[in-house]
C-alpha cells in the first residue's frame, strides 16, 4: 500500500456557486481558476498522483494548456484513476477536508462521495467528505478562498 496527500486553495471571484466534489454549490461568489476551480478534486488528484510520486496536478493538466480552461476537474479525476489502474493500483480510501467559512459542506457531502466514487470505481464508503472552517482566522476566515485537503491510501490490485 502507498499513502498520498494533496492541498488545493483557490481564491473567492465574481460568480454565484463554486464547485466541489463536482456538484455545483450555490454560493455568493465564485472562484478565480483556470479550471473550474475545485478544490475537492485537485487536492484528491494530487493526493492520488502522490502516492505513486507521479508528479502533481499541474505537470499533468498544465494551467498553461488551452485545453483545460473552464475543464470540468472530474475529467482530472478519471484521467488520475486511470493512470492508477495503468500501474495495478486501486484506491484503498480517500479522507477530504474542505476548509471555509461558506458555504456549508454537509448537505453536499453525500453527492460528493457518490460523483467521486462513481469516478474512481469503488464504493462510497471509501470516500469521506468532512469540512471544518478556521474560526475566522486567516484567508479561509475571512472568506478570501477555500481550501482543500486529501489524503488516499492506495492498493496493489
Ligand atoms: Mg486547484
Amino acid at each position: 500500500m502507498r499513502i498520498g496527500q494533496g492541498f488545493d486553495v483557490h481564491a473567492f471571484g465574481e460568480g454565484d456557486h463554486v464547485m466541489l466534489g463536482g456538484v455545483r454549490v450555490p454560493h455568493g461568489q465564485g472562484v478565480l481558476a483556470h479550471s473550474d476551480g475545485d478544490v475537492v478534486l485537485h487536492a484528491l488528484c494530487d493526493a492520488l498522483l502522490g502516492a505513486l510520486a507521479l508528479g502533481d496536478i499541474g505537470k499533468h493538466f498544465p494551467p498553461s494548456d488551452e485545453t483545460w480552461r473552464g475543464a470540468d476537474s472530474r475529467v482530472f479525476v478519471r484521467e488520475v484513476a486511470a493512470m492508477l489502474a495503468a500501474r495495478g493500483y486501486t484506491l484503498g480510501n480517500a479522507d477530504i477536508t474542505v476548509i471555509c467559512e461558506a458555504p456549508k459542506v454537509g448537505p453536499h457531502a453525500a453527492a460528493m462521495r457518490t460523483l467521486i466514487a462513481g469516478d474512481l470505481g469503488v464504493d462510497v464508503d471509501r470516500i469521506s467528505i468532512k469540512a471544518t472552517t478556521t474560526e475566522t482566522l486567516g484567508f479561509t476566515g475571512r472568506r478570501e478562498g477555500i481550501a482543500a485537503l486529501a489524503t488516499v491510501l492506495v492498493l496493489r490490485a
